[in-house]
This record gives structure tokens, C-alpha cells and sequence, in this order.
């Protein structure tokens, strides 16, 4: 079994780091700004939602594009709330479409 990075686009180009557990092929749900921040929580395993905004009107889903650096690299859509930092759609990538290979918008290794 073993965990991997996982990165989140949104419309607006800004991106979001997550960890992907290999071993169910399912994305954690909390989302990091950077990638030192995924880092310092790996294994952290934040399993379920917590929209702390949820219900007061503040939360926000928008639509994203997720990746896996797990295999040979795998993408899928799904949806997050930024201002809570989790995933909202898209925990389950074979239940999303799923695509093999990393898109050109991967951004590990460029930093
Ligand atoms: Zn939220």
C-alpha cells in the first residue's frame, strides 16, 4: 500500500494539493495550498468532510480538475470548496470518469 500526491485545479488556474491513498484508490479530503504543507501532514488522514462553513450560506462548490502521481499518473474531475480547503465530488476517481496519464497542468516537479 502506499500514498501519493494528488493536486486539484480550479477554473480560475489556482491549485491545491491533497494525498491519495493508493491502497483504496480514494482522495483524502482535506486540501493543502502547498505541497511542504501536504508534506508536514502526510498520514495525517483527514477521512471526512468538514465544511466548517456548510450551513451558514459562506460555502462555496466549484468545479476542478484532480490528479494522482499514483501508477503512471491518473486525472478526473470532481468538486471542492476552497474556503474550506476539502473535496467535495471526486473522492473516488473510478467512480468519476477517470483518464490515465498526468495533464500538462501537473504540478509536481515544477516548484
Ligand atoms: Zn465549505
Amino acid at each position: 500500500m502506499s500514498n501519493t500526491g494528488g493536486a486539484v485545479r480550479f477554473g480560475d488556474g489556482a491549485i491545491m494539493y491533497f494525498e491519495y491513498q493508493g491502497s483504496s484508490d480514494t482522495a483524502e479530503y482535506h486540501l493543502y495550498p502547498t505541497v511542504d504543507e501536504l508534506h508536514a501532514n502526510w498520514r495525517h488522514h483527514v477521512w471526512t468532510p468538514n465544511c466548517k462553513y456548510a450551513g451558514n450560506g459562506a460555502c462555496a462548490e466549484e468545479p476542478i480538475e484532480m490528479l494522482a502521481l499514483y501508477g503512471g499518473g491518473t486525472h478526473w474531475k470532481g468538486s471542492a470548496c476552497r474556503k474550506c480547503r476539502q473535496l467535495i465530488e471526486g473522492i473516488v476517481p473510478a467512480d468519476c470518469d477517470e483518464q490515465d496519464g498526468l495533464p500538462d497542468w501537473n504540478p509536481f516537479g515544477k516548484d
